[in-house]
């Protein structure tokens, strides 16, 4: 059994499994190939985590998940955001069994909890368990009781970054549709330029948003993104950013091999 081996963590953007644009709709050929290249990399000690994409988020932005409970209309969107969770995590492991991965959901509005958005209640012993049993645990980004609010979404980057700290990560790997940290969103500047290396403190000083020249200006999803993977880096893992929506990208970052990407590093 892999027992003690530090685990690998992969996080797969929602911008990555579906098609952001269109609602309720996965990207099939994608979770295919990434499914075959987490295959092919034969990692030891492994765990998936994916986003929601246009499965979550459409239903928690209607219907208000984020901000918490205010009407019990919104009971029926909780369900449903929840239900699309299920329905994209269904399509994931699917791929990852059928190309003879032990992958095993956990659904994690069933055993975390939140309080004013932020993980207060979480038990990693059932993950530690199922990475003793070289199993691959495959959670994703989900609408969670909240102890303040009621309930609220639990980001896939949260979690992963929580994941990662808890069950002493070696690495995380984060896959999204752009070639990593770039000065600016490259999707709405073509002339930002890709961050290779950054250390945690340039990495600090660009969520301050002080906006002079020279800065590097986070926004929308890589923001959040950041935010949560301030905390994984002091805590000693390695962070790499690639682009999971091209061809073996992922499988070079989790063979360690070079590979496009922004790497954080440590100071
Ligand atoms: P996912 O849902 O796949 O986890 P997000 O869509 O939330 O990822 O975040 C990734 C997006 O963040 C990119 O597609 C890009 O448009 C945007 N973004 C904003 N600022 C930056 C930046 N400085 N570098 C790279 N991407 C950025």
């Amino acid at each position: 059994m892999a027992g003690t081996i530090a685990p690998k963590v992969v996080k797969l953007g929602g911008s990555v499994v579906t098609v952001k644009e269109k609602p309720r709709t996965p990207d099939l050929t994608v979770i295919g190939r990434l499914a075959g290249e987490i295959k092919q990399a034969e990692i030891d000690s492994l765990i998936i985590i994916h986003g929601g994409g246009s499965y979550g988020h459409p239903y928690a932005e209607e219907y208000g998940i984020t901000e918490g409970y205010k009407s019990q209309g919104q009971l029926i969107g909780f369900s449903k955001t929840r239900q699309a969770m299920m329905a994209l995590n269904k399509l994931i492991v699917d791929a990852l069994v059928r190309n003879n991965i032990a992958a095993v959901s956990v659904q994690p509005s069933a055993f975390i909890h939140t309080k004013k958005g932020r993980i207060s209640e979480f038990n990693p012993s059932l993950i530690k368990g199922m990475l003793k049993m070289n199993l691959v645990p495959l959670l994703y980004g989900d609408a969670v009781l909240d102890e303040a609010i009621g309930f609220s979404i639990l980001s896939g980057d949260q979690l992963t970054a929580k994941l990662a700290v808890e069950l002493k990560a070696e690495q995380i790997i984060f896959g999204v549709d752009v070639d990593g940290l770039y000065t600016e969103d490259p999707k709405l500047n073509p002339d930002a330029s890709l961050i290779e290396e950054i250390k945690l403190n340039e990495l600090r000083q660009s969520m301050k948003k002080i906006g002079r020249a020279g800065t590097i200006d986070v926004t929308r999803g890589m923001f959040g993104k950041i935010l949560e993977i301030i905390p994984a880096v002091e805590a000693g893992i390695r962070i790499k950013i690639i682009n999971a929506k091209k061809a073996n990208r992922l499988y070079r970052a989790l063979r360690n091999e070079k590979v496009k990407g922004t790497e954080i590093e440590q100071r």
